[in-house]
């Protein structure tokens, strides 16, 4: 098994790299998926956090409202440090799970948003960082996400700066150009990974 992180800034096109990774017929794990997938109605993990931080975080049919409680945890590191404690552990179990799962041989590409900033990087084989300037990121966001300018750039400065993000690099998508470049661009990389797990 290769185990593959695969980072990038908001609006870098990660996703987009992910996707065409797991047409190649790679095994995708998506963290934030998977974060979110803890937390869903009548799990574990959404008792805990209603019992830290209230009945007052759900929305009427039951369901995280992850706004209002984005603006308690973002606004006091240590009630981001008691939600990380019950989110963490079960996302890592989970991930490990379907780690378990993969076939022999399979190339796992771990999908995290904050690989940079995690320090999680040399738990990888292989560190795959998708990069686009700043410039592309917003007008990414703002074109196709409809976010406000103002907002998409709240958003890249709230992440790491690129230049952390390519520090962790082992392999880098420049994707600032067409998704026609992009499909090109990751079916090397592929090729590059089946040799990595091969070596
Ligand atoms: P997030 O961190 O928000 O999940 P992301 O890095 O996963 O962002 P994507 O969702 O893959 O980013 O891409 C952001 C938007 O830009 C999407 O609408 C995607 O289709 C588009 N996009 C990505 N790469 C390209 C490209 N090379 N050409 C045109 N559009 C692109």
């Amino acid at each position: 098994m290769l185990k593959v992180g695969l980072t990038g800034g908001i609006g870098s096109g990660k996703s987009e790299v992910s996707r065409r990774l797991a047409g190649h017929g790679a095994v995708v794990i998506d963290a934030d998926r998977i974060a979110r997938e803890v937390v869903e109605p009548g799990t574990g993990g959404l008792a805990e956090v209603v019992a830290a931080f209230g009945p007052g975080v759900l929305r009427e049919d039951g369901t995280l409202d992850r706004e209002r409680l984005g603006r308690v945890v973002f606004s006091d590191p240590g009630e981001l440090a008691r939600l990380n404690a019950i989110v963490h552990p079960r996302v890592g179990e989970r991930m490990a799970e379907l780690q378990r799962r993969a076939p022999d041989g399979a190339v796992v590409v771990y999908d995290v948003p904050l690989l940079a900033e995690n320090g999680l990087a040399p738990t990888y084989d292989v560190v795959i960082v998708v990069d686009a300037a700043d410039e592309v990121r917003l007008d990414r966001l703002t074109a196709r996400r409809g976010m406000t300018r103002e907002d998409a750039l709240a958003r890249i400065r709230a992440q790491a700066s690129r230049e952390d993000r390519l520090k962790i690099a082992d392999i880098v998508v420049v994707n600032e150009a067409g998704l026609g470049e992009l499909d090109a661009r990751v079916a090397e990389v592929w090729t590059e990974l089946l040799a990595r797990r091969d070596a």
